[in-house]
């Protein structure tokens, strides 16, 4: 039956190959999370159970790919690098990434019940992927620098956004109104002077996200912005 007058249709399924030598970096981020932290009532502005089960699901990938040398994640989304010199389904594009995606979301989905015992799933969360290419270690080092800097930046507008609403008794939009145009300099101050809270003491894990390296795939919430982190890896970028 293999050659069969249909078996032509295969011709049209085109190759998807990744260039050789380069970083493969794989990105994917829950669809709509903004609604399903809603309905799945995430406390605000960081719910520490979430946030444990995309690092659990993050970890199952680690496990199941062992060319996956980094992880990095916050929020609803996760990257993952891939050793330079990967042959992993060699090396095919849309392979690669739906078999991380959806092994990703199974995870997900398969753990909620441990981290949220007392939340039923409403109903079957997503999530979307992409993959990006990198030439060389220094854009692989600002890739992830990037990442954590968004951490940074959103989780510092998040905690002063949410002190506003549920200590400062504003609504959303006066809240976003409060802080429009500001920097983070005035952000600092204030939730330092109205709540009393110092930015840089709240827990690594929310100013940091969540870092994986394969040393027996150890998670870390460490700075890996700036050169240390990664001349203490060398195996990292190899
Ligand atoms: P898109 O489908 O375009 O990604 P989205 O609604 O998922 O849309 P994102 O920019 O990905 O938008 O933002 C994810 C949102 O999910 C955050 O803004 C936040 O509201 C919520 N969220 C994700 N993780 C957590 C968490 N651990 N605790 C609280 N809220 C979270
Ligand atoms: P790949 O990852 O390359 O797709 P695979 O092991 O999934 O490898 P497939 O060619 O996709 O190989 O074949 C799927 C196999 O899964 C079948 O050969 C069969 O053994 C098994 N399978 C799938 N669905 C069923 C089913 N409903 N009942 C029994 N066996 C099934
Ligand atoms: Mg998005
Ligand atoms: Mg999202
Ligand atoms: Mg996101
Ligand atoms: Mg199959």
């Amino acid at each position: 039956m293999a050659g069969s007058r249909y078996a032509y249709v295969r011709t049209f399924e085109l190759p998807d190959t990744l260039l050789p030598g380069t970083f493969i970096v794989v990105r994917l981020d829950g669809h709509a999370f903004h609604r399903f932290s809603d309905e799945h009532a995430f406390a605000k502005p960081n719910d520490e159970r979430a946030l444990q089960l995309m690092d659990l699901a993050a970890r199952s990938v680690m496990q199941e790919y062992r060319d996956v040398v980094l992880a990095f994640g916050e929020s609803d989304e996760f990257s993952f690098l891939l050793r330079r010199s990967t042959a992993l389904y060699n090396r095919r594009e849309a392979k690669i990434l739906t078999t991380i995606v959806s092994l990703f979301t199974s995870s997900y989905v398969l753990n909620w019940p441990d981290y949220f015992p007392e939340t039923r799933l409403k109903y079957a969360p997503s999530f979307d992927g992409r993959i990006v290419l990198y030439p060389s270690a220094k854009e692989v080092k600002d890739y992830f620098a990037w990442r954590q800097a968004d951490t940074h930046i959103n989780n510092m507008y998040n905690t002063v956004f949410w002190a506003l609403v549920q200590q400062g008794g504003q609504s959303t939009k006066e809240a976003h109104e409060t802080l429009r145009g500001t920097v983070s300099s005035q952000k600092h101050e204030l939730l330092f002077s109205k709540f009393g809270v110092n930015y840089n003491t709240l827990p690594d894990r929310f100013r940091k996200g969540s870092v994986f390296v394969r040393e027996e795939i150890v998670l870390l919430h460490c700075d890996i912005i700036g050169d240390a982190f990664w001349s203490e890896r060398p195996y990292v970028l190899e």
